[in-house]
């Protein structure tokens, strides 16, 4: 079976982020998950939540929410320190990364690149160095032993995606982005489910029009990514498809 893995750091960076090629790949028959670092406590936006409790509890029912839009077969909030990811222990957070990946046995992996996606945030930034580096070392049984002791396999997905785009965000800290290797078209159907599946974050909804400004770009129709790693080595080429030359295994 064909399968995608998501990896952010926010409670509707699933959406926000990738949710036009998540629908697309579950609809192509591609099993589709979502790990996601934190439960986004460091919100400006808190709903009706009293507590960073509170607002765990809220935003991780948001994200089961948006899940079930875009027909996500499986998600997790992994429960780490929101905005500190920067300070949280590496190798812990790769490890928990190296375990789901050796669990779930993507072939794809999509995360943020260094410039932490368009918005520059510093967890994104760190979300997908963890993710790039558990990607690399979940095929290697000589990282993290004691995950092979107990029975899990060593596994080596096939393609690393980060987020990308073509244009900057006005307003946010300038950033330096991943080149554009794939144009996924998500069509204005795709994009208007994706709009749907952010909405269900209803703690943040003063960042609705915002947001959908910012993904309406292109008419929203296009979601853009840089190949960074692969397990074949190749040639650069571009790419109108993630699971171009994937094989099932
Ligand atoms: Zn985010």
């Amino acid at each position: 079976m064909l399968k995608l893995l998501c990896v952010t750091a926010h409670p509707d960076d699933e959406a926000g982020a990738f949710g036009g090629s998540v629908l697309l790949y579950h609809e192509r028959g591609v099993e589709t998950s979502v790990i996601c670092l934190t439960a986004g406590t460091a919100a400006r936006n808190r709903g009706t939540a009293r507590s960073d409790e509170e607002l765990a509890a809220l935003r991780t029912a948001e994200l089961a929410a948006s899940c079930k839009v875009l027909n996500v077969s499986c998600h997790e909030v992994l429960g780490y320190l929101d905005s500190k990811l920067v300070r949280a222990d590496s190798y812990q957070v790769v490890g928990d990364l190296v375990r789901r990946m050796r669990q779930l046995r993507p072939q794809v992996v999509l995360t943020f690149g260094p410039d932490g996606g368009l918005t520059g945030h510093l967890d994104h930034a760190m979300a997908g160095m963890f993710a790039s580096l558990a990607f690399e070392w979940a095929g290697r049984p000589e990282r993290y032993p004691e995950q092979i002791e107990q029975g899990l396999q060593p596994h080596r997905a096939q393609k690393l995606y980060y987020l990308a785009a073509d244009y900057l965000l006005p307003d946010h800290p300038v950033i330096a982005p991943p080149t554009v290797t794939a144009r996924i078209e998500i069509g204005p159907e795709r994009f208007e489910t994706k709009v749907k599946a952010f909405q269900q974050h209803k703690t943040q909804a003063p960042l609705f029009e915002r947001v959908r400004k910012n993904l309406g770009r292109q008419g929203g129709a296009v979601e853009m990514y840089h190949l960074a790693a692969t397990r074949e080595p190749r040639d650069a080429k571009f790419e109108t498809d993630l699971f171009e030359a994937v094989t099932e295994e």
